[in-house]
């Protein structure tokens, strides 16, 4: 169909970005009468090799025609959300430093699709002109549809079609008016249903309209301390039930939260606001400050705040949200784990005093949708959330915050995109002028260099809160020990300490970083293991629900009374786990109330929350677990922090084991001795094969100045980060020879590539079996990279992909590329 446009010679177009592994975008061609604004962050559904797929529009251009071969966009899929441009802008810089897709950031950005967009029609001028040029009658199909239009009410072009009921197609019709000036035309998008669990916490500050008495009276009866209540209970008691509530929460004369977080006035035990900018130490004063003058400039600029634990870098964070806010600015707040994170986003509410966003990825699509929208439209000033919360689409943004900036869980390993948030954080925080506060007791190696050499500012705490001590920490010898096997685990020491602590009426944490009851059940008679038949590895055996469970696949198997090689019923159950130590735990000679936190207690949902809160409370007095229990828990009055098995890191196949085992055992030690009494000493048992090992030493003494002193030169001499970047490429295939065959093909590759251009300070290692090779039916290579050109590497890659897309194919191999990878196994 001809139009402006065409017909001036010129045509409009569009770039999208796909969600697949596919590291290119495609050119459509937008349709003439494409209704309404299409601009780049719009989700769009276009035709890709034979489907229909979803995409992002990237870029819009007008471009001289003929075009040849383009195809043409469909429709839109949400009308009234778009990627803002920041978020667009980022996800092409991860896309390219990540080498994958930018559809895949962006879908990552963006979540499920739940809304659908659909064409409406209106009437705009009632009079069929027959007087101008080329004027003509009426068809008796416009007339149909001129007449069904009567008003000026925007009607969905699914209902036209039935009022009309005729059997012709009625857009070609619909075109012809639109093009005629009679009708207008849009997409539009009707809100998807807002989810039940929602809850509404109270009426907007500027409602005086029309909101029912029963309603105003409810809400303001939710008291401090009672929950608020849901969309479902409201619905009950409000005049005109569901309907009428979903129009006011639409018209925002309500302030609700779509993820069911209760509102800023409802306290759990024991939480207190943080000190307000006027109570903060000198050090905590001066790191405020300091953010301030940045976050007014403004000046993007990133900063170390680094201060050991319960030194009050919540305080400081909080002193610097209100900052950015007073300058008309958002505050973005990442935490390692939103499961453990309740505790501290109560503070955040009761220090802050208004609603908070809520973002991770155990949000359900739909409340993903209106979390999204309500942060879009500027609803909340911060928002709190796991490492996707990076990518929430808030204006104004002023200030990132992340929290435990070393916690590895801010890295995606799988799926794409894999990016690690902290440093998403900071380029995110870059593009929009911001100030980005990286804090931890315990800093990575890389962000301490960075603080080092200048790149960051360093903002320092130098002692913990009311001159409280960092606790006392001794070593105990597990080598050569009387005790009966399972006793050796929970020595004599511990036990002792366990006991007085607990008969003090004093609450103990027990770390063991390994769940599951035995890591090695043999036979007695004949020593056969159990072994996963899909990777090989030994299994765990789960006592509670006496199943055998592999640890890197999803493999499980019930336990067995007779062995399957000798026919003998007498086996020995080795190894530990929490499951053991919890049992061990359980027969103290002191009042136990016990708890244990590990993946498998946290994957009931609320269950990690539940018992946080009640260790807190006075449910628990000791709790058991992996180091689920060393983040974040501020309890008051741990007289006792026991560390089962300090080493059990130190020899994993990982560059930064001794880094992180000096990180979970400082963080773990932290927990001790916070709030509460003073005077209470508090004391750390750490329990290791190795006590003459410099680096436990160092974790004992918490002396992170000197760990780095030891690990720094270490690092650049291996050629480890900081000082070079790695990329590891992981060959997958369902045989081993494929698997090794392809990755020595990019090895080859890679020769041809670099012989002419060699790439400076980048080398390759490998290939080689991964640490595992086998992950049920998937053998893997590996090929690692080191490198201080990731662009560069990148781009060879890229080559690679292309030239041998066949070869991959034909070897039924994948090939996943993790730029700062922080698993290698
Ligand atoms: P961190 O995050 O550094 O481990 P927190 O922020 O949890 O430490 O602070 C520890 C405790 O000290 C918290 O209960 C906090 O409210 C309190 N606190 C922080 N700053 C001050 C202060 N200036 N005066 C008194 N208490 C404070
Ligand atoms: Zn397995």
């Amino acid at each position: 169909m001809s139009s402006e446009l065409s017909r001036t010679g010129r045509i409009r177009t569009a770039d999208v970005a796909f969600a697949l592994p596919l590291r290119r975008e495609f050119t459509y061609l937008v349709p003439d009468d494409w209704p309404g604004r299409l601009s780049p962050g719009l989700r769009v559904q276009a035709p890709l090799g034979r489907k229909n797929s979803i995409g992002v529009v990237v870029a819009c251009a007008t471009v001289a025609a003929p075009v040849r071969d383009l195809k043409s966009l469909i429709r839109p899929v949400d009308a009234d959300r778009r990627a803002p441009a920041d978020v667009l802008k980022l996800a092409r810089w991860v896309a390219d430093y990540y080498h994958c897709a930018q559809g895949e950031v962006l879908a990552a950005a963006m979540g499920p699709v739940v809304a659908e967009a659909e064409e409406y029609v209106r009437l705009c001028r009632p009079d069929w002109d027959t007087g101008r040029p080329g004027g003509r009658r009426p068809t008796a199909a416009e007339s149909a549809v001129l007449r069904a239009l009567r008003t000026t009410r925007p009607t969905a072009m699914g209902r036209l079609r039935k009022v009309i009921g005729a059997k012709a197609r009625i857009e070609p019709v619909v075109r012809e008016l639109v093009r005629r000036g009679l009708v207008a035309s849009e997409w539009r998008s009707d809100p998807p249903p807002i989810p039940r669990r929602a809850v509404v916490y109270g009426l907007a500050a500027a409602t005086d309209g029309p909101v029912p008495d029963q309603l105003r009276a409810r809400l303001s009866s939710t008291a401090i301390g009672t929950q608020a209540p849901t969309l479902l209970d409201l619905a009950e008691t409000t005049p005109g039930g569901m309907p009428a509530l979903r129009g006011l929460l639409l018209s925002g004369a309500l302030h609700w939260d779509p993820a069911g977080q209760p509102g800023p006035d409802v306290l759990i035990d024991g939480v207190r606001p943080e000190p307000a900018e006027n109570d903060l130490d000198p050090e905590q004063k001066t790191a405020a400050a300091t953010i301030g003058e940045w976050l007014a400039a403004p000046e993007f600029t990133t900063a170390l705040l680094w201060g050991p634990t319960g030194s009050g870098k919540t305080a400081v964070y909080c002193a610097a949200i209100r900052r950015a806010w007073a300058l008309g600015r958002r505050a973005l707040y990442l935490v390692p784990e939103i499961g453990l994170a309740t505790q501290l986003i109560h503070r955040l509410r009761l220090t802050l005093g208004e609603p908070i966003a809520v973002w991770h990825s155990g949000l359900s699509a739909l409340e993903r949708y209106w979390m999204a929208r309500l942060i879009a439209a500027g609803r909340y000033r911060l928002v709190v959330g796991a490492r996707s919360a990076v990518f929430a689409p808030m204006p104004d943004l002023g200030l990132i915050i992340v929290d435990e900036e070393h916690a590895e869980t801010y890295k995606q390993s799988q799926p794409a995109p894999r990016y690690n948030a902290r440093d998403v954080a900071v380029v995110r925080a870059r593009l929009n002028r911001a100030v980005c506060v990286l804090g931890s007791a315990t800093p990575s190696t890389e962000s301490y260099h960075n603080a080092a050499s200048g790149k960051y500012h360093l903002l320092r705490l130098s002692a913990r809160i009311g001159g409280r001590p960092l606790p006392t920490v001794r070593l105990v010898d597990l080598r050569e020990r009387a005790d009966s096997p399972d006793e050796r685990w929970l020595t004599k020491e511990l036990r002792t300490a366990l006991t007085e602590t607990l008969s003090a009426g004093r609450k103990a944490i027990v770390f063991l970083n390994r769940r599951g009851h035995s890591t090695l059940v043999a036979c007695r008679h004949c020593g056969y293991t159990e072994r996963c038949p899909a990777c090989g590895l030994t299994l765990t055996y789960h006592a509670r629900d006496r199943r055998f469970r592999c640890h890197l696949c999803t493999h499980v198997q019930p336990a067995r009374s007779i062995c399957p090689s000798c026919g003998g019923s007498d086996f020995v159950f080795r190894g530990v786990g929490t499951q053991k130590i919890e049992d061990l735990l359980a027969a103290l000679p002191a009042p136990v109330r016990l708890a244990r936190l590990d993946a498998d207690v946290a994957a009931r949902r609320g269950a990690a929350e539940s018992i946080l809160a009640g260790f807190a409370g006075r449910e628990y007095n000791l709790l058991v677990g992996t180091q689920m229990v060393t983040k974040g828990l501020d309890v008051a009055d741990v007289g006792l922090v026991g560390v089962i098995w300090a080493d059990q890191q130190m020899a994993f196949p990982d560059f930064r084991a001794e880094e992180k085992t000096f990180q979970l055992l400082t963080q773990v030690a932290g927990r001790a001795g916070r709030g509460g009494d003073a005077s209470a000493t508090s004391r750390v048992l750490v329990q290791t094969f190795h006590p003459d090992h410099e680096l436990i030493g160092l974790a004992a003494a918490q002396d992170a100045e000197q760990f780095f002193t030891r690990e720094l030169p270490r690092r650049r001499e291996l050629h480890y980060p900081p000082f070079t970047r790695l990329i590891l490429l992981r060959f997958a295939a369902p045989t081993s020879e494929e698997a090794a065959a392809t990755a020595s093909r990019f090895a080859e590759f890679w020769q041809r590539a670099t012989a002419d251009h060699p790439l400076p300070a980048t080398r390759l290692l490998g290939p080689a079996p991964a640490a595992v090779p086998r992950r049920a039916a998937t053998h893997l290579y590996h090929v690692l990279i080191k490198t201080t050109h990731v662009a560069r590497v990148s781009a060879v890659i890229a080559g690679f992909e292309d030239e041998e897309a066949t070869f991959l194919r034909r070897h039924h191999a994948d090939l996943t590329v993790d730029v700062d990878p922080t698993d290698f196994m």
